[in-house]
């Protein structure tokens, strides 16, 4: 009999470049200005978005207040 596993939680990488709706795939990236790649969003340890091709990263702000 196998060991019950822990369910694994779901790990929302930091290179989530897609997002599921339903059964469309859609792509929530945003382009570097820079270089035009594509950009990563990393939530930690503050929201932005961060281009991995040129180090771009654009801050993302939060609403205050
Ligand atoms: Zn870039």
């Amino acid at each position: 009999m196998p060991k019950k596993e822990r369910e694994k939680k779901e790990k929302r990488g930091v290179w989530c470049y897609y997002k599921i709706e339903g059964d469309k795939l859609a792509r929530i990236n945003r382009k570097c200005p820079r270089c035009d790649s594509f950009m990563a969003f990393h939530r930690k340890p503050q929201p932005r978005w961060y281009c991995g091709k040129c180090h771009y990263t654009e801050w993302v702000r939060e609403r205050s207040r």
